[in-house]
């Protein structure tokens, strides 16, 4: 990369790199965008609110537990606070035992929150 030893008065490649990141994270989090768009930043569960720096702990959680399953409408897609989806996929767990694995259909691997890295474990014992 020759970009990386040319250091332009610019600041040409902050700007590359910013928009690089800009493009991956859009690819990342689409449907979490769409649905925060869509819906009031509020929890679905306890009406927290939510803006700017807790946002983070909004999270987007999927009625059927399939990540995949995106409707433009939203249909399958419910804000809940991190607090809220935790317990959402707890009592799934507890509710329906035959179950196979919900929290894994969901999971995504592009998407730092995961509310069950220690659940599981916990139930296995
Ligand atoms: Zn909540
Ligand atoms: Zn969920």
């Amino acid at each position: 990369m020759r970009l990386l030893k040319k250091k332009t008065k610019t600041g040409n490649l902050d700007k590359i790199v910013a928009e690089a990141k800009r493009l991956q994270e859009s690819r990342e989090n689409t449907y979490r965008d769409r649905a925060l768009k869509l819906f009031p930043l509020v929890c679905g569960r306890c009406g927290r609110e939510f803006s700017g720096k807790n946002m983070k702990e909004l999270t987007v959680h999927h009625k059927d537990h399939n990540h995949d399953n995106n409707p433009p409408d939203g249909s399958n897609w419910e804000l809940l606070c991190t607090a809220c989806h935790d317990r959402e996929h707890f009592q799934q767990l507890r509710d329906d035992p035959e179950v196979e694995s919900p929290i894994d259909s969901e999971r995504d691997p592009n998407y730092a929150y995961k509310p069950f890295a220690n659940l599981n474990n916990l139930l296995k014992e």
